[in-house]
């Protein structure tokens, strides 16, 4: 198959392409690109115009939540086979918004990964998922409920290696305590530096990265020089408040251990813009993040209250304007480094050779107008076009 007549961004330039205006896709992958005026094959197809990017990443969702259920006892009162129903509505929900690809960090049933396997197999056109299965935190932790809960080393591994046997592409940890959990508090840490780098060459060993989700300063600089992944939400919470304690040294050893930061800013916080005091804190702790060199992410955290899986394509504006990222830089965050932040990096997030068809089409180009990703024209997943929607 060969689209002609496009604009091309490939999910890394600072803008578009200059020189193709094609793409050829074959066996779901992209082929290569190509000049519409050298196509000469009458099977082609006009896209008529349309700017064309990488599938969106959310690097942050859990597929297993509902959104409009606040308490996170009451998410369980569903059967395996109702929850099931509904992730893949949320999957292929998502897919129809421009989201290829999603990296879920935590549920209690591992149904996201039945699902992430329906996909895989061909069987259902959505979202492709990467899943963590239940992530490893304290006795009566965060997100204790979905049943990762250590009090110890020993006790960490089994739960992971419980993780593996049922199949998981990745780890996740709660290196501090968290808002959704009654009892347990973002600032605190819940595990020490020694425990986390444990996890860490143990996941690695069978080929597993690792997210840490962490609040707390003392939680962010714990999980970075245990040399994480990625580091979730880095709210940098301690002694003076929410976002009031940055710590160089952590950064440091981001850089050094590679490390991103998914800080998991949803649609919702446009509720913020214009709140100065928080403006100003957030702000300034990204443009640090920022000056250092970190790798930034997009991620919503979706599935929480109010924060719906498909809602990426907002939540990126809203992200851009706080991490005080530009177009071309927020949508590598969304595409080729969010690929490689999630250790996708050359499978997805660019339109390149070799890289899998993931494609999403708009009318109007993103790198001018951010709010463009709100409406796509269509979407391809690996190699397929699927039924757009505008998303709200
Ligand atoms: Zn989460």
């Amino acid at each position: 198959m060969i689209l002609t007549n496009l604009q091309i961004w490939d999910g890394v330039a600072d803008q578009l392409d200059p020189e193709f205006d094609g793409v050829e896709v074959k066996a779901g992958k992209i082929q290569r690109l190509v000049k519409s005026a050298t196509v000469t094959d009458s099977a082609a197809r006009d896209m008529g115009g349309l700017t064309v990017i990488p599938g969106l990443i959310d690097a942050h969702v859990h597929m297993c939540l509902d959104p409009d259920i606040k308490d996170p006892f009451e998410q369980d009162k569903f059967t395996d086979a109702e929850l099931i129903k509904k992730i893949k509505a949320r999957a292929v929900q998502m897919l129809s918004c421009g989201i290829t690809t999603a990296r879920d960090l935590g549920g209690g049933r591992w149904l996201e990964l039945a699902v992430r396997d329906t996909i895989n197999q061909g069987e259902l056109m959505a979202t492709r998922l990467v899943c963590s299965g239940q992530p490893i935190t304290s006795i009566q932790g965060h997100c204790h409920f979905w049943g990762g809960e250590a009090a110890d080393l020993e006790e960490a591994l089994s739960v992971m290696a419980r993780q593996i046997e049922h199949g998981v592409d990745l780890i996740k940890i709660m290196a501090t305590g968290g808002n959704l959990t009654p009892g347990s508090t973002p600032r605190n840490a819940q595990f020490d530096r020694q425990t986390i780098a444990r996890i860490v060459s143990e996941a690695h060993s069978h080929n597993c990265l690792v997210a840490a989700h962490c609040h707390g300063t003392e939680g962010i600089a714990n999980a970075a020089s245990a040399g994480v992944t990625t580091i979730e939400h880095c709210s940098w919470v301690g002694a003076d408040g929410w976002g009031q304690n940055y710590d160089p040294n952590a950064v440091l050893d981001m850089l050094a251990n590679d490390v991103s930061v998914s800080p998991t800013i949803n649609a919702g916080w446009k509720r913020y813009i214009g709140n100065r005091d928080f403006e100003a804190r957030i702000m300034g702790n990204f443009e640090k993040l920022r000056a250092a060199g970190v790798r930034l992410i997009a991620s919503t955290d979706a599935g929480i209250p109010g924060v719906y899986h498909h809602h990426l394509p907002l939540a990126i504006p809203v992200f851009a304007h706080f991490a005080g990222l530009t177009a071309p830089q927020v949508l590598r965050g969304a595409t080729s480094e969010c690929a490689l932040a999630i250790g996708l990096g050359d499978q997805v997030g660019r339109i390149q050779a070799g890289y899998d068809a993931d494609l999403v089409f708009y009318a109007d180009d993103p790198l001018r107008d951010l709010g463009a990703l709100a409406t796509p024209v269509t979407v391809m997943a690996r190699g397929v076009f699927s039924d757009p929607a505008s998303i709200n």
